[in-house]
This record gives C-alpha cells, sequence and structure tokens, in this order.
C-alpha cells in the first residue's frame, strides 16, 4: 500500500470530509500495532483460547484417490469460533478498539455471517453493537439475526434501495458520520477505503502463516496451487499473504452462478461483466452499468454475492499474481456432494467454489504435488439452501410439520 491507500491504481480512500480524522486514527493505531511484536502475540494468543487456532491442514485421502492427481489438502478455516474465517477479522479489530478507547462498534452484514461474528466479539469485550442488513437480507437470514439479539446487539434492517449488502455498508457509514468519536466501524472484508483492505488481510494472513508451515511439514515442499473463493476477498487475501513470494500458483474463484454468459453472477475479476469504478470509498473493479449504478448479482452462496471486491486482488489480477475462475451454483452443488460423502466434511457454500475449481485441476497434477483448499467456513448454516438444491422431500415434509406446530 502506497501512503494514500494505493495498489497500484486500486483502493484509495474516497470519504467524506468529517470521516478524515477517524480514518487517520485508526491507520496510526493499525501501524503502531504492526509495528508491535506484543500485539500479533496478544492476537495470536486470542484466537488460540477463543478461536481453535492454530487450525488443521488436513489430507484430503479420499478425494486425492478419487481424482488420481495431486495430492488435496484442505486448511480448516470452518473449525474457527462462530464456523468460519470472519472470527480472525473481527477479532483482530476488537483488539484494536480495545486499544482506542472506543466502546460501541457497528458492522454491515448481508448473510449475517459478519454480523454474528462482530456481535460476538462485542459480548466478549463488553462493548455496544449495532448490526445494519438490508431488509430483503434480515428476512432471508432470521437464524443469524436471533442469534445476534440475544448476544446483545441491535439488528437494524435497511429499507434502501435493494435493501441487501450495498445498502446496509452506505447506512453504517451514515452512522458512523454521526457517531465518529464514540464508534468504529468492523468493516467486514478486504475492501473499503484505506486502511481497511490492507488491514483486515494482515488479520486474515494468519491463515497462510500456519498454512505454509503446516504444508512443509506434512509434504516437504511447497504446494504448486492455493484456491480460495472470492467475495470480497478477504479470507483469499489470509490465504494467499505468506505465498505471494513463493512459485505457488494463486487461484481466486468467484460466484459463476447460472453462469457467466447469463448475466446471473457475482464475477469481478473473472468474465467482462466488471468495469473500474470508485463507490462506497474505494476504487475497483465493480458490478455496474455506465452510469455507475450498481447491477444486481446472483449467487447460490450469500456470501459471495457482492458488487465490488478487494482492491489488493484487483491488482494483482492485473499483474496476473492471481489467477480467476468462476464455478456455477450447479458445479458447487456437486462439490459439496462429493466433499461430504468423501471426506465427511460439509464446506460453506461459499469455500465449495473454491473446491470447485481445485476438483476441477487436481487430476492433471502430478501425484507429489500438493494443492491447498482453503475452507472458509462451514456449511451447516446454509442447510435451508442445500436441502432445497438436493430437494429432499423428508426435508420439506419437516419444515411443514414445524410450521404448522408454531401456528398451533
Ligand atoms: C463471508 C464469507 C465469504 C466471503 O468473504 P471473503 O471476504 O471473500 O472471504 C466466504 N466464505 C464464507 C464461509 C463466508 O462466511
Amino acid at each position: 500500500m502506497d501512503s494514500k491507500g494505493f495498489f497500484g491504481q486500486w483502493g484509495g480512500r474516497y470519504i467524506p470530509e468529517v470521516l478524515y480524522q477517524t480514518f487517520q486514527e485508526l491507520q496510526d493505531e493499525y501501524k503502531k500495532a504492526r509495528q508491535d511484536p506484543s500485539f500479533w502475540q496478544e492476537y495470536e494468543e486470542l484466537m488460540q483460547t477463543y478461536s481453535c487456532r492454530p487450525t488443521p491442514l488436513t489430507y484430503a485421502g479420499n478425494l486425492s484417490e478419487h481424482f488420481g492427481g495431486a495430492r488435496i489438502y484442505i486448511k480448516r478455516e470452518d473449525l474457527n469460533h462462530t464456523g468460519a474465517h470472519k472470527a480472525n477479522n473481527v477479532m483482530g479489530q476488537g483488539l484494536l478498539v480495545k486499544r482506542m478507547g472506543k466502546k460501541r462498534v457497528i458492522a454491515e452484514t448481508g448473510a449475517g455471517q459478519h454480523g454474528m461474528a462482530t456481535a460476538t466479539m462485542a459480548a466478549k469485550f463488553g462493548f455496544d453493537c449495532t448490526v445494519y442488513m438490508g431488509e430483503v437480507d434480515v428476512k432471508r437470514q432470521r437464524p443469524n439475526v436471533f442469534w445476534m439479539e440475544k448476544m446483545g446487539a441491535t439488528v437494524v434492517p435497511v429499507q434502501d434501495g435493494s435493501r441487501t449488502l450495498k445498502d446496509a455498508i452506505n447506512e453504517a457509514f451514515r452512522d458512523w458520520v454521526t457517531n465518529i468519536d464514540s464508534t468504529h466501524y468492523v468493516f467486514g472484508t478486504a475492501c473499503g477505503p484505506a486502511p481497511f483492505p490492507e488491514m483486515v488481510s494482515w488479520f486474515q494472513s494468519i491463515i497462510s502463516k500456519e498454512a505454509i508451515e503446516q504444508i512443509q511439514k506434512m509434504h516437504g515442499k511447497l504446494p504448486a496451487r492455493i484456491y480460495a473463493c472470492v467475495g470480497g476477498g478477504s479470507n483469499a487475501m489470509g490465504a494467499f499473504t505468506h505465498f505471494l513470494d513463493t512459485d505457488t500458483e494463486l487461484i481466486g474463484v468467484e460466484a459463476g452462478g447460472l453462469g457467466l454468459d447469463t448475466g446471473k453472477h457475482a464475477s469481478r475479476l473473472c468474465g467482462t461483466d466488471a468495469s473500474p469504478g470508485v463507490a462506497q470509498g474505494y476504487k475497483t473493479m465493480f458490478l455496474q452499468d455506465d452510469d455507475g449504478q450498481m447491477l444486481e448479482t446472483h449467487s447460490v452462496s450469500a456470501g459471495l454475492d457482492y458488487v465490488g471486491v478487494s482492491p489488493i486482488l484487483s491488482d494483482l489480477w492485473e499483474k496476473k499474481r492471481v489467477r480467476f475462475e468462476a464455478a456455477t451454483d450447479k458445479e458447487v452443488m456437486e462439490a459439496l456432494d462429493l466433499t461430504m460423502r468423501l471426506e465427511g466434511i460439509i464446506p460453506a457454500l461459499e469455500s465449495a467454489h473454491a473446491f470447485v475449481q481445485a476438483f476441477k485441476e487436481a487430476p492433471d497434477l502430478k501425484k507429489d504435488d500438493a494443492i491447498i483448499i482453503n475452507m472458509s467456513g462451514r456449511g451447516d448454516k446454509d442447510i435451508f439452501t442445500i436441502a432445497h438444491a438436493f430437494d429432499d422431500p423428508s426435508w420439506k415434509e419437516f419444515i411443514i410439520k414445524r410450521a404448522e406446530e408454531y401456528k398451533s
């Protein structure tokens, strides 16, 4: 990152003047933390005792044998507290908030996973917590809203625009502008104005810091390739960071939805539907129309359904250091099915995108090559979508029965 927050031509900090001082303060605190080894030590201790770190690297022997090519390893971010890599980011920011002496946190959330993680962190640290969530998502993600409220957070349904994630982000910024002194905005992914992209990536880099040691111990050399799904880009940056200076090939997998040629997807760096733009405080490749209005995205996984992408990934894409691919909804279900049956592991719908691409390429790699799939989260949260997609009649019956019980 340069002094103005750019990675090549991407990123920056496009914010209203009232937020300048707050961002400066955040940037200073973040820089201080980075230069202070005791901060990272405190962070690692917290993650070890609260979030099961280091997460295992699992050798997927049955999948490897099934494809007959590279040895497949899975980095198990699903075993974090709250079930995904998001804990890495929110707990790190929580420690920074403590240092800044603030007592209130706000967050945006789409599927509700980041809201859940933030509500959890706020409960642990004793912060007030408000989560902004599009009204459409509030309705779709009832279980997460329930738990956030039970942990003491206030969930505010946002009525603007398409009433989804991007509208929740805008509303969270509005809150921040009016409550600057008391409040920190816990941004959920490696996007937004500087220093968020770099700071979030730094916390997430704990993934590759562990993985690079684990793979050398288990496999004796570096992996040929690493696969990670890309929503905003935080789990991908986490999985890639410590491998950037190696020969390992890095592959980001975006949501192909119903197919790249249907317009119903969320692929920004793969395909041709995105273009450079400035929105939500930063410059990146956005899915937008000619007037800069954001397009509707589609994906079976709520967590990959975002119009922008990390400016750091836009830079790595432009430099051709990271290759981008897309997985369709249908391919995702097939990969999920296979992984459950052969390994007893249930990836989140988001994570399953990375599995799709790894499965396509594994057969063509050498038997003494290793590949790592970053499994960003667990699929338990997706039971409604997955059961629906597999068209399971007994599940349908269960849901209808439950509904009837509630009515009586
Ligand atoms: C939120 C989420 C993602 C997408 O976010 P990134 O910032 O791209 O990592 C991916 N997987 C899971 C399980 C998530 O919860």
